[in-house]
């Protein structure tokens, strides 16, 4: 059998430059401990809190490792990015902190808040916008690159990129250089960004750690790649868990995940919506359902690990609140 020598777009030098860069910048967020959760699924589990992030989840992390490396021209044009997401305004608040003006492009139906929060994060910031197109009549891409190449934007992507990767994966990082070496690590998966950056980072520092991805059950489109080989794409999921309704991890990622990551496995909606409220009720923590992926995997029993030690990357906090609301009443 071939084996497939083409290294991995990251290694573990990327993420440590990565952090020297975050510094400062990112906030090292907390790890929390619940008893409650010990208690649920009999680990020691390990909450890395990216849901207190700045603007909300660890995609900050990416788009600054990214963005601060821009050369003078690159600055001076600015950067370009697609989504209605949390990757809109990472990008948005990076470009603004160093100073570079962003266009973020996003469906007409994008929801209000959002569209809002990454506006606010360009307000000060000159020839910055957010530029809106219809998602059923016009064609992203083509918008996208026509305004790229009229203004000479760089385009960041939201999880294909080494520097958005190895960003990622300073939230692994600093975890187990907070609580020392872990069992596993489980970590949501959408495009695969934060699992590549998280595994790279972990299996460096703990060399036996085994790293379990967890994706949505309607939308597993990784684990299907796993078990074909190559990458599998899928209709656009339909799942509360909006951060991971890709239909394919990257080019980039998903040799990462290949050679990194032991297996993947997938919770309901119904298991996010009581893992939101868990977190709610006993943790005092604001999760979003994309956030609380790997947490159901644990305390939902998908996975068992009893008497090990497991870190679990809560990835975000960002909730459009009358949502929140009604899965809080249930
Ligand atoms: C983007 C995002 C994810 C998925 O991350 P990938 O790097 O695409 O796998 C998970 N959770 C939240 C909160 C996100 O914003």
């Amino acid at each position: 059998m071939l084996v497939a020598m083409t290294p991995l777009a990251i290694d573990f030098a990327a993420i440590a430059a990565a952090a020297a860069r975050l510094k400062g910048v990112a906030h090292r967020t907390p790890v929390l401990r619940p008893r409650s959760a010990d208690q649920r699924c009999g680990a020691s589990a390990f909450f890395k809190a990216e849901n207190l992030q700045r603007m909300g989840a660890f995609k900050f992390r990416g788009a600054y490792n990214a963005l601060s490396q821009f050369n003078p021209e690159q600055r001076r044009a600015g950067v370009i990015a697609f989504s209605s997401g949390n990757h809109a305004q990472a990008i948005a608040l990076s470009a603004r902190l160093l100073g570079m003006p962003s266009v973020v492009v996003m469906p007409h139906d994008a929801p209000a808040a959002k569209l809002a929060a990454t506006r606010a994060y360009q307000a000060d910031q000159p020839g910055s916008e957010v530029v809106v197109y219809h998602r059923f009549r016009e064609d992203r891409a083509a918008i996208g690159a026509a305004i790229a190449a009229e203004r000479g934007m760089t385009l960041i992507p939201p999880y294909d990129h080494p520097d958005v990767m190895a960003g990622a994966g300073t939230a692994a990082l600093e975890l187990i250089e907070e609580v020392g070496p872990l069992d596993v690590l489980l970590v949501c998966v959408g495009g695969g960004g934060l699992i590549s950056g998280s595994a790279v980072a972990a299996k460096h520092l703990c060399p036996d750690i085994r790293v379990i991805g967890v994706e949505p059950e309607a939308g597993n489109d990784t684990q299907q790649s796993l078990a074909r080989g190559e990458l599998v794409s899928i209709a656009v999921p339909q799942t509360i868990a909006d951060g991971a309704q890709t239909q394919s991890s990257g080019q980039l990622t998903f040799p990462v995940i290949q050679a990194l990551v032991e297996r993947i496995v997938t919770v309901s909606d119904d298991q996010l919506i009581r893992t939101l409220r868990f977190f709610a009720e006993r943790v005092k923590q604001v999760v979003e359902p994309t956030g609380c992926l790997a947490a159901a995997a644990l305390l939902e029993g998908v996975v068992d690990f009893r008497g090990q030690r497991v870190g679990v990357i809560l990835s975000g906090g960002n909730v459009d609140l009358p949502r929140y609301a009604g899965y809080l009443a249930g």
